[in-house]
């Protein structure tokens, strides 16, 4: 299939490039380097631009003949979402809403979606199913479950069709220790542990430690970027115009931010220095994935089902990447 990628040099996105290739599928790779590494993705597939610039998207789905979308081209820091809310609707929901709408004006049926468990909010049910009644609360999950719906709307309305793909938290990195995370400013707790570990951060600052959950820090469904990957080789191959696809792509159980920080510690033998801070605004105590459907109908299964696991590729890329992509 030709199928275009936007912010396909990023974290999530370089990995899921990898495997379409694998696969044997055409890709041409869109992004604006804000938050991606041109070093993460084969130069020939790489082309430079920003959503805003419709036209230049409109051009290379027309003359690269694409027949599917895959839109993981967002910003993604909850923290920040709350603060400066109209960054996130303008490229998460304004920018994406444009992208929909070309598919559909030129014929393109099948789109595959980056969303996110922040549609969820605070559950009530935990582990949470694709059935729960989405209420984000932060604008990130606002803006990412307003656009699921403009899809829904679509897929209702045009010959067109999609997989939202919810993910939990993405970790680790490309076993052979080739691509991996690099984010800058770093928010997310795995690399940020792995950097105190190191000496390259005086510490890790823990947000919270009095959530309702068992040691007072939020828990995550960790989830390996190459099984987060995988999800989207078998969504696009399920999707077919009218499918209204929703997952939840995480393993099913979850991580305290203090077990992150014990298994960081296993894993690289240092001591982690730790301080105790304030809640971060827009974080749910609980997020952990009821992840069956996925299983079910598309056969997703994890390969890293075990956190250990995770950490130790995402160590591996560490310690041969001890200044990330350094681009
Ligand atoms: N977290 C933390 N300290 C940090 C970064 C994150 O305690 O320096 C916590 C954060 O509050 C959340 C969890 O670690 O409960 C995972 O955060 P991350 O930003 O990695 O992913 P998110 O859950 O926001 O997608």
């Amino acid at each position: 299939m030709r199928i275009l990628v936007t912010g396909g040099a990023g974290y999530i996105g370089s990995h899921t490039v990898r495997q379409f290739l694998t696969g044997g599928h055409d890709v041409t790779v869109f992004d604006n380097l804000d938050a991606g590494h041109k070093r993460a993705v084969p130069a020939e597939r790489f082309v430079g631009g920003d959503l805003r610039d419709i036209d230049h998207l409109d051009h290379l789905l027309v003359v690269n003949r694409i027949e599917a979308v895959v839109h993981f081209a967002a910003f993604a820091a909850v923290g920040e979402s709350v603060t400066h809310p109209a960054k996130y609707y303008t490229n998460n929901l304004l920018y994406s809403l444009q992208l929909l709408d070309r598919c559909r004006r030129n014929g393109i049926g099948k789109f595959v979606f980056s969303s996110t468990a922040a549609v969820y909010g605070v559950p009530n049910e935990v582990p949470i199913p694709e059935t729960a009644p989405p209420a984000p609360v932060n604008p990130y999950g606002n803006t990412k479950l307003a656009f699921e719906r403009a899809l829904a709307d679509y897929a209702g309305a045009y010959p067109f069709g999609y997989c939202a793909l919810r993910y939990f938290n993405a970790a680790g990195a490309a076993s052979d220790g080739s691509i991996g995370e690099d984010h800058t400013p770093e928010t997310h707790l795995i690399p940020l542990v792995i950097q105190a570990a190191t000496g390259k951060r005086p510490h890790v600052e823990i947000f919270g430690t009095d959530y309702p959950t068992p040691d007072g820090t939020c828990v995550r469904d960790y989830v390996h970027v190459d099984d987060l990957a995988a999800a989207h080789v078998l969504a696009l191959a399920k999707v077919t115009p009218g499918a209204k696809l929703t997952y939840n792509v995480g393993v099913g159980r979850g991580y305290s931010v203090r077990e992150v920080i014990r298994t960081v510690e296993d894993v690289t033998g240092k001591k982690v220095p730790v301080k105790h801070g304030p809640r971060r605004a827009g974080d749910p105590p609980a997020l952990v994935a009821r992840a069956d459907a996925i299983r079910a109908e598309l056969g997703w299964a994890p390969k890293y089902t075990d956190l250990k696991a995770i950490i130790e590729t995402a160590w591996r890329w560490h310690q041969s990447h001890p200044n990330g992509y350094g681009e």
